[in-house]
């Protein structure tokens, strides 16, 4: 029993006291989205006064420089919610150590920062490239300030194939248990996300319908607008698979497909997402063209705006042949699953922005309202997951009139109307998550590695493929390898229907 993970979904009771180690506290992704959610928390009275939040990087900043970046930050990203009053006691929690990850002499300045509170919670967020993780990993422990309550969060990407993923595990793993460990995938702290929990194990009214016999398939779409942006020479290095696919829809496939676990304690909901990644049958060389389509943007116009292609972007290789738009049909051999193909769609510089699920129902067994009007799509259930969190089930009616038409109509709840509460940013509820030591929404190991495992032979498959990805316009949905995929099982994508 991990006595270290808390068995709960909630997050919403005050913290402890601890301490907050920021790796990469400089950076992109600490300034733009992890400061702005401690702010947050500490504004909902969810962080106490005694915690403390130390930005640790190698630029030589005093205190004062670092507490100003952040509160021009914190301005830009928060907008209205930012305040004042509550700005002055936030800001009394920051603190900040110069370290250069890679040397040794440098740990000793934050070993003396954290001097005196080695009884109390101490998280190390590592926000850097996961090139510095085992440096800082080492010297951590070199330093003696790995506690046994130490926890160690993770940001993606966790390795770029299995074999790296496995070094950056056994790293951390050599300085910290796997209950100490959260692993990041944002996706799994999207309120969205956690309310396909609640829709599939709130209500008894799905479970039955959950199955094959009355689920004919299910289309995951994750669609950006947004190009590769300043980041490049990163996504050329990574590319769609890896950078969405082996974590974000894989998750998402997971929640979709798991048995429902006993109850919602971190393990028992990773053991069952666990039993679904081992479950996907393998994708290699013989069927990877069949099953896979991938694609890079060309120039085009997206939204009211040309863009320029794929490879014309800063930091990118002029004859990259990196993914920039992934479709897979996967499938998950059990009973319960056996036959009904998951559709996944991942791609910058698409038509729209959209994060979407969607599940298409059998038709009914014998139509009694047969005739040249009926001939109406099957039932369908549309989850948004963004931009905006809607609930859809589309439904047969008849149409006013004398004759005995059916039309599709929407149950349609918008979950954001329907509570008027603010929904919590993901890094709000992970880092709230990981101060209370809650793992349920943080990847297990075995969890990587069984994600790491179906994809590997796919990239592989790919190497071997001289083509290369098809061309697409960007504002496009993809190349026409997609629709051709998902056609071949008589199928469309979702979007294709309007
Ligand atoms: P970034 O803007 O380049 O920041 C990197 C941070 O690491 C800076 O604070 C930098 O500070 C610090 N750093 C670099 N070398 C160091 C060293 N030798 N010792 C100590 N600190 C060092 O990167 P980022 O966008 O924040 O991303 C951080 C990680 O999160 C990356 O792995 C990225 O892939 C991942 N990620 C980012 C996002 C995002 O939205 N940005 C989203 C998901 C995942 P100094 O320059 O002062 O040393």
């Amino acid at each position: 029993m991990n006595t270290e993970s808390r068995s709960s979904l909630s997050s919403r009771s005050a913290a402890p006291a601890f301490d907050l180690v920021l790796f990469g506290g400089t950076g992109d992704l600490a300034m733009r989205k992890l400061l702005p959610a401690l702010y947050r928390r500490f504004m909902d009275g969810l962080i106490p006064a005694d915690a403390r939040i130390l930005g640790v990087a190698r630029s030589e900043l005093s205190c004062e420089a670092f507490v100003t970046k952040v509160e021009a930050k914190c301005r830009q990203y928060l907008g209205d919610a930012f305040k004042d009053d509550v700005w002055t006691g936030f800001s009394a929690l920051l603190g900040y150590v110069k370290v250069d990850a890679t040397h040794a002499q440098d740990y000793q300045a934050l070993s003396h920062a954290l001097a005196g509170r080695a009884d109390i919670v101490r998280i190390f967020f590592l926000s850097t490239g996961p090139d510095l993780f085992a440096a800082i990993c080492r010297e951590l422990s070199a330093a003696g300030i790995v506690t046994p309550t130490s926890r160690i969060m993770l940001e993606k990407p966790l390795g770029e194939d299995g074999e790296s993923a496995n070094r950056i595990n056994d790293t951390v793993g050599a300085i910290a248990r796997e209950s100490q460990i959260y692993r990041i995938d944002h996706y799994l702290g999207k309120e969205t996300v956690q309310n396909l929990l609640a829709l599939r194990f709130g209500n008894a009214l799905f479970e039955p319908l959950w199955r094959r016999g009355q689920i004919r398939h299910v289309q995951i779409t994750v669609a950006e607008q947004l190009g590769v942006e300043s980041r490049g020479d990163f996504y050329d290095r990574t590319g769609a698979l890896r950078d969405m696919v082996q974590n974000h829809l894989l998750q998402l496939l997971c929640i979709l497909a798991m048995e429902p676990p006993a109850n919602s304690s971190a393990d028992a909901v990773r053991d069952e997402k666990l039993k679904v990644l081992r479950a996907l049958r393998p994708i290699g060389e013989a069927d990877a063209l069949l099953k896979t389509a991938r694609g890079q943007y060309r120039s085009g116009v997206v939204g009211a705006d040309r863009t320029v292609g794929y490879r014309e972007e800063a930091g990118v290789d002029p004859e990259s042949r990196t993914e920039t738009f992934v479709a897979i049909k996967a499938e998950i051999d059990t009973w319960r699953w056996a036959g009904v193909p998951f559709y996944l769609r991942t791609g910058k510089r698409l038509q729209r922005a959209i994060g979407e699920i969607v599940i298409t129902f059998e038709a009914v067994p014998h139509s009694i309202f047969s005739g040249p009007f009926n001939a109406d799509p099957p039932n369908r259930l549309v989850i948004q997951l963004q931009p905006d969190e809607s609930i859809t089930l589309r439904i047969l009616a008849k149409a006013p009139g004398e004759a005995m038409r059916l039309r599709p109509v929407d149950l349609s709840l918008d979950l954001g109307e329907s509570f008027k509460a603010r929904p919590l940013e993901a890094y709000e509820r992970l880092l709230g998550d990981a101060i209370q030591g809650n793992l349920t929404l943080f990847m297990r190991r075995d969890e990587v590695e069984a994600a790491w495992k179906w994809i590997d032979p796919i990239r592989e498959a790919w190497d071997a493929d001289h083509d290369g990805p098809r061309p697409y316009a960007a504002g496009s949905w993809g190349p026409t390898t997609s629709s051709s995929l998902i056609a071949r099982d008589g199928f469309t994508w979702y979007d294709e229907t309007f």
